[in-house]
């Protein structure tokens, strides 16, 4: 009988329709490293969110697994070479969050173009900052779009709707889906020199990793906004906070960052900028997401078990 080990919280639907389907199911989130050692020998699938990190040494304990299943997207805390190579199926539902993460990548745009978090704060605090913060519209602004996957497309379509000027580029070849929405595609440095707005969606390769630094801060527009909802890897957090600084970033609005939570001083001094909108890697925390990635992930779970009983 093929035997399941939930490592991490995940949505209800997961737990009672695989229990549901008479599959034995152990639900031990929040599971210390020490002991998720201990036990995996015996499970044939384990299920993970983010928080647990499927390293070399899980998989090499874990004598009987078969599978591992990320309920979610980003797969950086599992060695999936590593696994695949042992010939362990990896799955995960990365289509599940595309709209909540696109929602929230919006709220952020018009958030940083006003500065509302920052003038959310100041009355909070019993000031009255009327004509202090003046802000900028979106409207008839250059959105540059970095990495055009599922996430960065729905971001373009939505983006649409508030008349924005979109361009676009990726390592690979988009042109056919940046037509359809009626998107330019441009190189690298043309986006980043052209953008009023800038909005990261890159899957986290090694060619994504500090693409945006020194360099890229200085061939950007005085004023531009910075998005980053991918992963925080993506920026070179030290070299934000200098453009922050230097006045030539305006704002930024980060669901992600280097280190999460932040660790070092630049991080902590980063995400306390009055100019930066910081929420703690909430993309796909939202009800729908979350039932629709734990729909996703069962039916490629329940193929999967399926073909381990066979
Ligand atoms: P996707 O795979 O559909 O798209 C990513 C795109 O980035 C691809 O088209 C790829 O070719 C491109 N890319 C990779 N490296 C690049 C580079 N160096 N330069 C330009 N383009 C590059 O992924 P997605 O589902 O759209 O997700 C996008 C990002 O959002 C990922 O990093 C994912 O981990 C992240 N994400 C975050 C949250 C959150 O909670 N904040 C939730 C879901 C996804």
């Amino acid at each position: 009988m093929v035997k399941v080990l939930v490592t991490d919280h995940v949505d209800d639907y997961i737990i009672n329709t695989l229990r549901n389907k008479g599959i034995h199911i152990d639900y031990m989130p929040g599971i210390s490293k020490e002991d998720l050692l201990k036990v995996i020998p015996e499970y044939d699938v384990i299920i993970v969110r983010g928080r647990t990190k499927v390293t070399k040494d899980v998989i090499d304990r874990g004598t009987k697994l078969r599978v591992i299943a990320r309920a979610g997207v980003g797969l950086d805390n599992i060695d999936v070479e590593y696994a695949k190579a042992r010939g362990i199926e990896v799955i995960n539902a990365p289509e599940g969050s595309t709209q909540s993460v696109a929602e929230l990548t919006i709220g952020f745009m018009i958030m940083a173009a006003r500065l509302i978090a920052l003038q959310d704060r100041l009355v909070k605090g019993g000031d009255w900052p009327k004509g202090k913060y003046p802000g900028i519209e979106l409207f008839g602004k250059t959105l540059g779009i970095i990495g055009f996957g599922r996430i960065g497309q729905r971001v373009a379509e939505l983006a649409k709707a508030l008349g924005m000027r979109i361009i676009a580029y990726d390592v690979v070849d988009i042109r056919n889906r940046a037509s359809k929405l009626g998107v330019d595609v441009v190189d690298f440095e043309t986006l980043i020199r052209n953008s009023d707005v800038i909005s990261i969606h890159v899957s986290l390769t090694p060619s994504a990793r500090h693409m945006i630094g020194d360099r890229e801060f200085q061939m950007m527009k005085n004023g531009v906004i910075i998005i980053n909802t991918s992963r925080g890897e993506v920026i070179d957090t030290r070299a934000l906070l200098k453009a922050l600084n230097d006045g030539k970033v305006a704002a930024a609005a980060l669901d992600v960052l280097e280190n999460e939570p932040p660790k070092e001083p630049w991080e902590v001094e980063l995400v306390k900028h009055p100019r930066v909108i910081i929420t703690p890697h909430i993309g796909a925390e939202t009800k729908e997401a979350q039932r629709r990635i734990a729909e996703i992930l069962v039916n490629k779970l329940l193929d999967q078990i399926a073909k381990l009983n066979q």
